[in-house]
């Protein structure tokens, strides 16, 4: 995948705030909708730990609307963000704070599930953890890697076994994953174009063509 698609260069963003942010705003919506509301937040001069604490939060939910369910994010990005606060006096000493006791602390804010916690463990911090996403468990059980779906956390010890320790693989690697799903592995994948179909069980077993397997991921 990295031959074809080349390196992803994630997370797209300049600061680790502006990751967290992202990846309280990238549930259950496509990409170009965050980008949409990180935008507008930047422009209301909010991508601030301090200020978006103190915010209102229909203030808040009115600009993070593009990003959808605005009152739900935006009462998750200010409990992350006052947790933060509470907690650590700031988000370097946040993302500072001892890995495994980072992700027990993150799954415990409201909100905050093992995807997100990973996502902002991997590319906020540096830390050695796979976000496991549909586009990911969708390729795994095509391609053979899984043959049965299997629990969130089994996903990601497989992955983190297989690449290693090194956060740049793991970033690199989840990259391709959501670049290989939204190009060919779509819910009615593309295998004819498929860059990995010599080495796809679902290709292999000449399926050729499946509507959804019950994923959502387009
Ligand atoms: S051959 Fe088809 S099912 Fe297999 S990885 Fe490629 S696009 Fe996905």
């Amino acid at each position: 995948m990295l031959a074809h698609y080349g390196p992803q260069h994630w997370w797209p963003a300049e600061t680790p705030f502006e990751v967290i942010v992202g990846a309280v705003l990238t549930q259950a919506t496509a990409w170009r909708n965050v980008e949409r509301a990180i935008n507008r937040l930047k422009q209301a001069g909010l991508l601030d730990p301090e200020r978006l604490a103190d915010i209102e939060p229909a203030v808040l939910a009115g600009i993070i609307r593009p990003a959808g369910y605005p009152q739900v994010k935006a009462s998750r990005l200010r409990a992350l963000v006052g947790a933060i606060r509470r907690d650590f006096g700031s988000v370097e000493a946040c993302l500072r704070f001892e890995p495994a006791r980072l992700r027990a602390w993150l799954l415990s804010v409201p909100g905050i599930g093992p995807e997100t916690a990973d996502s902002i463990l991997l590319y906020a911090a540096g830390r050695p953890y796979f976000p496991v996403d549909a586009y990911t468990r969708r390729l795994f059980l095509r391609y053979g890697v899984l043959s049965a779906p299997r629990p969130y956390e089994g996903i990601r010890r497989l992955v983190e076994e297989a690449l290693g320790p090194d956060p740049a693989v793991l970033g690199e690697f989840h990259a391709l994953i959501v670049a290989h799903g939204k190009a060919v592995c779509r819910k009615r994948p593309r295998c004819g174009a498929c860059p990995v179909r010599a080495g796809c069980k679902f290709w292999a077993e000449g399926v050729g063509f499946e509507p959804t397997m019950g994923l959502s991921t387009p």
